[in-house]
């Protein structure tokens, strides 16, 4: 089939191209003109050198390579590439880091097309552009693909650059009829929601017209934006309708059974006394497990607001009535503090559950263990990562799935998890704090439960901005925490968790505490890249007090629990989203002692705005107002994360948010087919790229 690919006839695409495209999923011409631009640029008018000016905006310029020179610096591996660059009206530098190939790129006298910010040099005497996007243009662009107009710019794909990805669609787009494509959208509904035609709509997205602005662009609040956004969601609306009447229509084993022993013996287990939002949700849960369907329940709890005592409850309530039940955690750190907490409220209660723990970095022969009790029925309780739901693992009688922290699992991701039973229980759980409009679009298929009050006795963290020059005074209390016998976290942040660069500055930093700052206190170190049983070393150690300061990256992020814990010094606070600030201050303020969270901030152009937006995490401690000044200044990608989960299944994720009307009508008319019933037929005719990301089975 892939060999006949239409994508290899297509001009500058050719078989290499065409394979590598579909190994990255584009297989045909239909395939190929939904891979839209990530962001657009102006080039209806270049900006001169003349015209640039430090701290002004972004701007894209048409320059030409005066000369340009490769510096190799002492450090290993690290280089600097310096370009001249010009244009009629002046010249100004233009620095890259680690990109020795442009040295072969920025060659004398080339014409390439730069999108920057102008900066003051480190001299503080001229301007350059630190790191911009470069487009080279070789040959002339006759038929103003390339300039003359608002451009696409895409990421690259299948190894095309690009600009190269542009001229392809360019082509591409021209070649296309409306024939040739598959509108999931029915005709009527884009008469009557003012859509233009789904071709119209991609020849607008790819290339919009002359009198677009920007600024609506950025927004992504364009016809042709709004447009596929609607068609996003009325498909998702569908399919999740769809997946809903199937779960409906589906009835689990036996519906459970909760006598009044059974609750008498559960309260014995509890710890502490449950708060009325906790009770709440219970008992919504308690309906589910009785009722003759499966449950599909999304539980939203801010951070610290108990969501695990409910996991808890709710799985022991499975299991007496015979079925096992399944724990699900992001993270190996997160898995073995469920294990280990969980054992420890069941042995001081005298229960005797049996439990397995399987964790990707399980030895062989004890994975193979774990993998038997819970086949042969023996574990009760299964708690782990996505290990539980590889392909080797089999349960014996499962009735229950427990997914922890669901904004770090696809969407569609969860889905699989109804595989491994017979359709069993699914409880889902977050603390991202999804508005609920939002809520009901990427859980359409979900009922929807809300702790929204914290344990009692828990003051607010108490946060703190501080400047480089006042770190001794961050210190200071830090040591005056640990004195009075509590504990800190210092998290560092990591470009990428895997990046060995990276976790060397995360080594060298906790070295220099222990050297430097903190020579009486012991100090661990916990980031990604440790192995699985050194992990867990380092989370007992801190657990149970032998580490006083424990230096993090942010695989601290989710779920730790260690209340004594009571001041957290966030280094770099600046590179971390608001959302995520929220998250990883979660960790501390778990007791009764009055906690504090210290965001350093570096100096520097952007230190100013930094503290600005850092404000808000000294101004409230609410994760929803935190999440919306979040998506308002960053926009939903930031927020939720990118690539690994599944909010970023949805590309127009930013058009809906900003356009709650968008998303009612959608809504409405993906309901409006469904009644009619006309949803499966839309739906089986969807493309490949769609029924990927919706986890549809295959056609044909
Ligand atoms: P999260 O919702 O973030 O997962 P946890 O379930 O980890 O929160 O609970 C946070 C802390 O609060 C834990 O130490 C837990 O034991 C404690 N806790 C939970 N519910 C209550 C309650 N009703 N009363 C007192 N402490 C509670
Ligand atoms: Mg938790």
């Amino acid at each position: 089939m892939t060999d006949e690919s239409p994508l290899r006839y297509i001009k500058g695409i050719g078989p290499a191209r065409a394979e590598a495209l579909a190994s990255a999923g584009v297989v045909s011409v239909l395939d190929l003109v939904e891979v839209y631009p990530f962001r657009w640029e102006d080039r209806r008018r270049f900006t001169t050198v003349s015209e640039l000016r430090p701290g002004g905006g972004e701007s894209t310029l048409d320059l030409r390579v005066v000369s340009s020179r490769l510096i190799r610096t002492r450090r290993r591996g690290f280089t600097i590439f310096t370009a001249l660059l010009a244009d009629d009206t002046g010249t100004i530098k233009a620095v890259w880091y680690n990109q020795q190939y442009l040295a072969r790129v920025m060659t004398a006298e080339s014409r390439v097309v730069v999108f920057g910010r102008a900066t003051l040099a480190r001299t503080g005497r001229e301007l350059i552009l630190e790191n911009p996007d470069y487009e080279r243009l070789d040959e002339a662009d006759d038929a103003g693909i390339h300039t003359g107009r608002i451009v696409p710019v895409y990421r690259k794909l299948g190894g095309l650059g690009s600009r190269a990805l542009r001229s392809v669609m360019h082509g591409v787009l021209a070649g296309l009829r409306a024939d040739d494509l598959i509108d999931p959208v029915p005709a009527e509904v884009r008469r009557r929601q003012g859509l233009a035609d789904r071709l119209t709509v991609l020849h607008e997205m790819h290339f919009p017209p002359a009198n677009t602005s920007m600024t609506d662009l950025e927004l992504r609040r364009t016809p042709a934006q709004r447009a596929l956004a609607f068609e996003e969601i009325f498909v998702v609306q569908l399919a999740l309708a769809a997946r809903r009447r199937e779960v409906e229509k589906s009835r689990r084993e036996a519906s459970y059974e909760i006598p009044d022993a059974l609750r008498v013996k559960l309260a014995k287990l509890l710890p502490f006394r449950l708060t009325d939002a906790q009770k709440r949700v219970l008992k919504e849960i308690g309906d589910d497990l009785r009722s003759p369907h499966p449950m599909n329940r999304l539980l939203q709890g801010d951070v610290g607001s108990g969501k695990t005592i409910v996991a808890l409850l709710t799985l022991l309530v499975a299991i007496e009535n015979g079925f096992q039940g399944a724990l699900m955690a992001p993270t190996e750190i997160l898995a073995d503090q469920h294990a280990r907490n969980i054992l420890r409220i069941l042995r001081v209660a005298g229960s005797d559950i049996r439990i397995a723990v399987l964790t990707g970095s399980l030895k062989a022969q004890a994975k193979r263990r774990a993998l038997m009790d819970i086949a042969n029925g023996h574990a009760q309780l299964a708690i782990g990562t996505h290990a539980l739901f590889e392909g080797a693992v089999s349960f014996k009688r499962l009735g229950l799935v427990v997914v922890d922290e669901q904004h770090r699992f696809g969407v569609m991701q969860r889905m699989a998890l109804s595989g491994k039973g017979t359709r069993p229980d699914v409880l889902v759980m977050t603390a991202t704090p999804i508005p609920r409009s939002l809520a009901l679009t990427l859980y359409g298929d979900l009922d929807l439960s809300v702790i929204d009050e914290l344990p009692p006795g828990r003051t607010p963290v108490t946060t703190v901005v501080r400047r480089e020059a006042d770190r001794a005074k961050a210190y200071e209390g830090l040591r005056r925490e640990i004195a009075a016998g509590r504990q800190a976290y210092v998290v560092v942040p990591l470009v990428e968790e895997t990046a060995a660069s990276d976790l060397k500055a995360a080594t060298e930093f906790a070295a220099h505490l222990k050297k430097d700052v903190f020579p009486m206190l012991s100090i661990g170190l916990l980031h990604g890249r440790l192995k699985g049983e050194e992990k867990d070393r380092v989370m007992q150690d801190f657990s149970r007090g032998a580490i006083q300061i424990l230096v993090a990256t942010t695989v601290i992020e989710v779920g730790v629990d260690v209340p004594n814990a009571s001041v957290m010094l966030v280094e770099h606070a600046e590179r971390f989203g608001l959302s995520q600030l929220h998250q990883l201050r979660g960790r501390v303020g778990r007791g009764a002692a009055k906690s504090y969270c210290v965001l350093m901030v570096g100096e520097g152009a952007d230190g100013e705005n930094a503290r600005a937006r850092l404000a808000t995490m000294e101004e409230t401690t609410d994760g929803f107002k935190i999440a919306e000044k979040d998506l308002e200044l960053r926009g939903p990608g930031a927020v939720f994360g990118t690539q690994q989960h599944g909010l970023s299944d949805l590309q127009f994720l930013a058009a809906i948010l900003r356009d709650p009307g968008l998303l009612d009508a959608a809504r409405d008319e993906a309901r409006r087919v469904t009644m009619e019933g006309e949803a499966e037929a839309v739906l089986s005719k969807l493309g490949g790229p769609w029924r990927k990301r919706l986890e549809l089975p295959a056609v044909g």
